[in-house]
């Protein structure tokens, strides 16, 4: 029988490193609840029709990546649905606010998640088929003040310190504005008629974006086109006056508050729903996928998808990413050591052994309990690998109270009573 695999483009996350993953996350809480944002959980699937009209129908995402299935009825009363693993969280959170109508509380909804996502994408380093996301979404009616630059560079700034409390360094911050719909359209005309006579020098991807969706040519990667895409007109000079005060506000903001970031004219994002800024955090440390993390603002995503005017602004950071910069920044996941490793001299101390293992981790204490057939030599080699200290549990020492506890990074052996041994194993010997 072959063996089975993990299936390609998914991967299991093992120790140490799932402890990385737990830092991210705990760390990303408390930042993101010091902004004031709760968190929300929805569905790992969804009805096909919210992505393909949430996400836009000629995305990427949704023409080639999205993993779809016919879920058929199973009683007359159903009705067949077809259902999609949500490929990004964004649209599934607007869905949310709409249908339990988080709208008429009349304030702003700050809302974070923490996920997987997934998208049949070709595998490589930082780029997988399930892989998490960290994001957040500000979302609410106009009146609560949804579309203000402000939140704008309030996410941003709650980026930036996210990323310094995680201990990325050498990130960048690019930013851009999309403009309105109505500026994208005047932009999208404009890059139609700039590439019709340049275009039949592009790859055959840009040939066709050219005529479906001419925006998503400033994406090509392929280093042939990069001089011809270098001269086609930028976004910038299609906005009106009212997304350039926008976007000129969302930097003065960021400039007061010092947070640092490049304009970046291509930067026009991979999904439909983009309205004015975008944004894009990098790290060079990750190669060609460099994207640590990706949002903007997405004033009609509601009414898209049959909701109520709710403007909004949102970003979703790759976690996979994170863990790869980090792990390359501190050159591995730290081996995660226990408090002590209990060692019994004997079968027959294995009961005694797990009430001690029991009374020192119900002080908060973490122990790895060993296994009483194990010689001592096997047990020391043992506990060297996997706890800070080893306490020897013999006969005498069940009988006596007296312990003795031997610390592996100073090599001292000592004598403790049991009723010190847990404030005696919490304190560290190294200073
Ligand atoms: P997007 O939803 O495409 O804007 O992506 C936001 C972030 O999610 C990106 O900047 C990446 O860090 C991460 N990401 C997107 N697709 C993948 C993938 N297939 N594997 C790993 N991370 C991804």
């Amino acid at each position: 029988m072959s063996t089975l695999k993990a299936v390609r483009g998914t991967r299991d996350l093992l120790p140490p490193e799932t402890a990385l993953w737990n830092r991210i996350e705990a760390t990303a809480r408390a930042v993101f609840a010091r902004y004031n944002f709760g968190e929300i959980r929805t569905p790992i699937f969804e009805d096909t029709g919210l992505f393909a009209r949430g996400v836009g129908e000629e995305t990427d995402i949704v023409s080639k990546e999205m993993y779809t299935w016919e879920d058929k009825a199973r009683a007359q009363s159903e009705k067949s649905q077809t259902l999609t693993l949500r490929p990004e969280n964004t649209a599934g959170v607007v869905r949310a606010y709409i249908e339990h109508k988080l709208g008429e509380t009349g304030q702003l909804q700050k809302l974070y998640y923490i996920g997987p996502q997934f998208r049949r994408e070709r595998p490589q380093k930082g780029r997988y088929r399930q892989f998490s996301q960290i994001g957040a979404e500000v979302i609410g009616p106009p009146s609560a003040g949804s579309e203000s630059p402000v939140r704008d560079a309030e996410v941003l700034e709650m980026l930036a310190t996210l990323l310094n409390e995680l201990g990325i360094t050498g990130w960048t911050l690019n930013i851009n504005s999309v403009g309105s719909a109505a500026d994208r359209a005047k932009y999208n005309e404009t890059l139609r008629a700039a590439l019709v006579p340049v275009v039949g020098l592009m790859c055959q991807d840009c040939q066709r974006r050219a005529v479906t969706n001419p925006l998503r040519v400033l994406d090509c990667k392929v280093p042939e086109d990069q001089p011809i895409i270098e001269t086609l007109p930028v976004i910038a000079d299609s906005l009106d006056e009212d997304s350039k005060k926008h976007f000129a506000a969302v930097t003065a903001a960021l400039d007061a508050a010092a947070v640092p970031y490049t304009r970046n004219h291509r930067l026009v994002r991979g999904l439909d729903y983009y309205t004015r800024t975008t944004f894009e955090f990098t790290h060079g440390g990750l190669g060609a996928q460099n994207a640590l993390l990706g949002g903007g603002r997405y004033d009609g995503l509601s009414e898209l998808i049959g909701g109520p005017k709710a403007p909004g602004i949102g970003f979703a950071i790759g976690e996979d990413r994170l863990v790869l910069t980090l792990l390359a920044q501190e050159s591995a996941a730290p081996q995660v050591l226990a408090d002590a490793f209990i060692a019994p001299l004997g079968e027959s101390l294995n009961p005694a052994a797990l009430a001690l293992a029991q009374q020192l981790r119900h002080a908060g204490l973490r122990i790895e309990l060993g296994e009483g057939s194990f010689r001592l030599k096997k047990s020391f080699e043992a506990a060297d690998k996997t706890a800070r200290k080893i306490v020897i549990l013999g006969e005498d020492e069940l009988q006596s109270g007296i312990l003795t506890v031997k610390d592996f990074a100073t090599g001292n052996q000592t004598k403790v009573p049991r009723a010190e041994l847990a404030a005696f194993l919490a304190k560290s010997d190294i200073v």
